[in-house]
């Protein structure tokens, strides 16, 4: 009996694990035939991305109702412009973009876009304006032309090469004998870390969204690999509003506002330097995180 149990098992780890990992839903629900918990207010009107200024005003959210997580966040991110989320692990940083792609609704507060409540937007139109690159990139078990091209279907073989080059990982699939044909995957072949994350980059590319969430993006890499990705990352987020949510302080030290989140409540904001001087949790993050690098550096 407890064979026919398994197929149910496995549907909701994989539903699990993609809705952690934050990628596109749309595809994934039909997919898997899961009900989305959102669902569209009757007579919902598609978003208007003018140029995706983000606000979250006073958004509280728990996934039971019994404990909060958020308790009241406001942030502020202008069109165009970058703010940087850090904080401990378990603050609620993963939980923030889960409510902007509406994988859940705020139990108080709201989140807008250009002035729209993202809640009483088409969920289609809302997810077509934010591209996610989170820290584990799922990919399917298909070719890398069409785990690139899931960013946006029927995109042509020449845009998929050219988000690729974007992605800085055309020369790498240039060597593959199947080139953009190749299977990856479990069942394919196996990517690293970077190759992975920069399948996903290419991805986001081919979508080409107004706003960007980059969700630990680089913490599963080595630091090595990490540097090149950052570079890669910094580039795709010109011209776009983008959230960066990180654990390692390096990747955030340029971004011109920095909130800190603790425990569901942002607890500190500034750029770098403001909080460096203001001697608090921030600054003992950087302290520590500077600590454990020189300890690194010194063992290679
Ligand atoms: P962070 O990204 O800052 O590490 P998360 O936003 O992922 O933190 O999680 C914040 C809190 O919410 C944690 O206590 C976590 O255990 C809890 N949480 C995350 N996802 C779920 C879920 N699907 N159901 C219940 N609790 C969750
Ligand atoms: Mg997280």
């Amino acid at each position: 009996l407890s064979q026919l149990f398994r197929p149910l098992d496995l549907l909701g780890t994989v539903y699990r694990t993609v809705r952690q990992g934050v990628i596109d839903m749309g595809a994934m629900f039909d997919l898997l035939d899961v009900e989305a918990e959102v669902v569209d207010a009757p007579g919902a009107q598609d978003l208007a991305v003018r140029d995706g200024a983000v606000r979250f005003e006073d958004v509280r959210f728990g996934y039971d109702p019994d404990r909060l997580i958020l308790k009241g966040i406001d942030l502020d991110v202008p069109a165009g412009g970058t703010l940087a989320v850090v904080g401990p692990s378990g603050a609620g940083k993963s939980t923030l973009a889960r409510l902007m792609y509406r994988f859940y609704d705020p139990t108080g507060g709201r989140i807008t876009i250009d002035g729209q409540d993202i809640a009483t937007v088409r969920q289609a139109s809302l997810r077509a304006a934010i591209g996610i690159v989170p820290q584990d990139t799922v990919l399917f078990n298909e070719t890398i032309g069409y785990n690139v091209a899931y960013g946006r279907k029927g995109a042509s073989a020449d845009e998929i090469h050219r988000a690729a080059s974007g992605a800085a990982i055309a020369d790498f699939v240039a060597t593959l004998p199947d080139g953009y044909d190749t299977r990856v995957g479990e069942r394919g072949l196996k990517l690293s870390g970077g190759e992975k994350q920069r399948v996903a980059i290419a991805r986001t590319l081919l979508k080409n969204p107004p706003i960007l969430i980059l969700d630990e993006a680089t913490s599963a890499l080595d630091s090595r690999t990490e540097a090149e990705i950052q570079e890669t990352l910094e580039r795709i987020e010109r011209g776009r509003t983008t959230i960066v949510i990180a654990h390692r302080l390096s990747t955030v030290v340029h971004a011109d506002r920095i909130v800190v989140l603790d425990a569901g409540r942002v607890v500190e904001r500034g750029t770098h330097a403001e909080l460096l001087r203001r001697g608090g949790i921030y600054a003992e993050m950087w302290a520590r995180q500077q600590a454990e690098r020189e300890e690194v550096l010194a063992a290679e």
